[in-house]
């Protein structure tokens, strides 16, 4: 049975509660783990705020050391950690081993800033004193992650919030515990204290991390109606949130687009991972001219993602993550026949001996969808993809902007007017330009309307994990 990890110790839920993680391909019972609630995570946080305190006390110079040598610890058992992942999550070993090394990379990438926390000189009206403005940790934060990309969104928060002195409480969502524990345990084996990042499990730990006073920052990633939730609790506790929420990203493509680049991003973008992303190209606007022979790449291209168990070499796209994912999806796809859709690729789930037991479902591609239906109004987590014909750039922004989520946008063409217009216009935290939908750690990351706010990823994700304070020194 898997345990959680607090205090540097490795327990069971206080209450002595467990439950099941099922693989998605098969059904089979991977493992037990604990069912942790509001006792465990409380023990979490004192445990948390007592390491913090030598934490942040480190030279910021050693604490990037230690950093270091435990990514690269953690990145030597990449070819362990990923079957793990696959089994609880469902995505194939190579998109698994891929978000392995993203995991080891983002604690890596902000090492390297541990010692590069910088202030401010200040001059004041009196020349007898000077301002400065100092950068300091914030104590315990919480990290709440969804199942989708249990370990990269994980190190998207962990890994700023350890660089710049905190301590973390740590719950990853229930149904994806396990490969986290793993990375978890491979970063303390290579050298992180224990007690800097405490793991806890279970559906109830969500909520206890949101009220617990002594975590003084919670960053989530989830669903726009869990962010609600979260933002709400967290107020009477006036805690800082970073929301990272749904989407349902739009991309343009025009008459002057490189066709056979765009399907190849398109394709990536929508089908990655099961269409089991938030950054994902939920909503495909095409110009006229291109419509149809985009079209046909798109489907030539969905014809190659063989469904199958993430395990085996042949398959291409692994399952939903739940029966309940794929019965959404599958209501969302309904919805839009309903109302004068049209599948021109897939629909439907796979049939045969190997899918009788996983939540399979066929990549799908659907032509004259309604702007009103559920696939253009909500979001879409699964691998169908709704096809929109435009006249022109204008419809497109149009409709693209017509959504109550703001997450990523794309656009592919070759006039600099289109793209710059696109790029000032889009409402979205991220804009790709003639590029494959995929986040950098280099850039901020994060939503603006109902995608949340805050930001993961760069310089921007590592200073909010400090507090700023001003200072006055008087000279005399
Ligand atoms: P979810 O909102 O159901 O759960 C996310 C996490 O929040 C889980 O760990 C869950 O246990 C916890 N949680 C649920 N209710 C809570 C509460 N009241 N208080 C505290 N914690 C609570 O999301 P999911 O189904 O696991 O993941 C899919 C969603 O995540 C999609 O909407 C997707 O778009 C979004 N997502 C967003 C991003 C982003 O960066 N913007 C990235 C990936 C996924």
């Amino acid at each position: 049975m898997a345990t959680m990890i607090i205090e540097g110790e490795r327990v069971g839920a206080v209450s002595g509660q467990t439950y099941e993680v099922k693989n998605p391909a098969t059904g089979e019972v991977v493992e037990e783990v604990p069912n942790g609630g509001a006792d465990d995570v409380d023990r979490a946080a004192r445990g948390a705020a007592k390491a913090q305190q030598a934490w942040a006390r480190l030279a910021p110079a050693e604490r990037a050391r230690i950093l270091h040598k435990a990514a690269d610890h953690m990145l030597a058992q990449v070819e362990e950690i990923a079957p793990i992942l696959t089994a609880e999550q469902g995505k194939t070993i190579l998109e698994s081993r891929i978000e392995a090394r993203r995991f080891g990379e983002n604690i890596a990438w902000f090492a390297d800033l541990a010692d590069k926390i910088h202030g401010e000189y200040v001059s004041l009206p009196d020349t007898t004193t000077y301002g400065l403005v100092l950068r300091k940790p914030i104590g315990v934060t919480g990290a709440i992650v969804p199942w989708n990309f249990p370990l990269t969104l994980a190190a998207n928060k962990v890994a700023p919030s350890i660089a710049a002195g905190n301590a973390v409480v740590l719950k990853p969502s229930s149904t994806t515990p396990l490969a986290t524990l793993r990375c978890i345990e491979a970063l303390i084996e290579g050298g992180l204290p224990e007690g800097v990042i405490n793991v806890v499990l279970g559906p109830g730990t969500g909520e206890a991390i949101v009220t617990h006073p002594l975590i003084r920052k919670v960053a989530l990633t989830g669903s726009t109606p869990t962010g609600k939730k979260v933002m709400a609790a967290a107020a009477p506790y006036l805690k800082k949130v970073v929301l990272e929420l749904g989407g349902s990203d739009p991309c343009i493509v025009l008459d002057d687009a490189d066709v056979d680049e765009a399907a190849r991003a398109i394709s990536v973008g929508r089908f990655f991972n099961c269409g089991q992303a938030c950054l994902a190209i939920k909503r495909l606007y095409v110009q006229e001219g291109v419509f149809d022979g985009l079209l046909e790449r798109l489907v030539e291209r969905a014809r190659r993602l063989k469904p199958g168990d993430g395990m085996n070499r042949d398959t291409r796209m692994g399952p939903m993550h739940t029966p309940g994912q794929r019965a959404e999806v599958e209501a969302q796809v309904q919805d839009a026949l309903d109302r004068g859709a049209r599948i021109v690729f897939g629909g439907g789930r796979p049939q045969g001996a190997e899918y009788e037991h996983g939540n399979f479902i066929n990549p799908t591609i659907m032509v004259d969808v309604p702007d009103g239906s559920r696939m253009a109004t909500e979001e879409v987590f699964g691998p169908a993809l709704p096809v929109m014909r435009i006249k022109d750039l204008d419809e497109g922004l149009a409709r693209a902007n017509n959504s109550v989520f703001g997450l990523g946008s794309s656009i592919w063409t070759s006039s600099m007017k289109a793209a710059h217009r696109a790029v000032q216009e889009l409402e979205a935290g991220y804009t790709w330009v003639n590029a494959l939908q995929i986040a950098h750690d280099e850039l901020p990351f994060g939503g603006t309307k109902e995608s949340g706010f805050g930001k993961e990823h760069g310089l921007e994700a590592f200073h909010q994990y400090t507090e700023q304070k001003s200072v006055v020194y008087g000279l005399v």
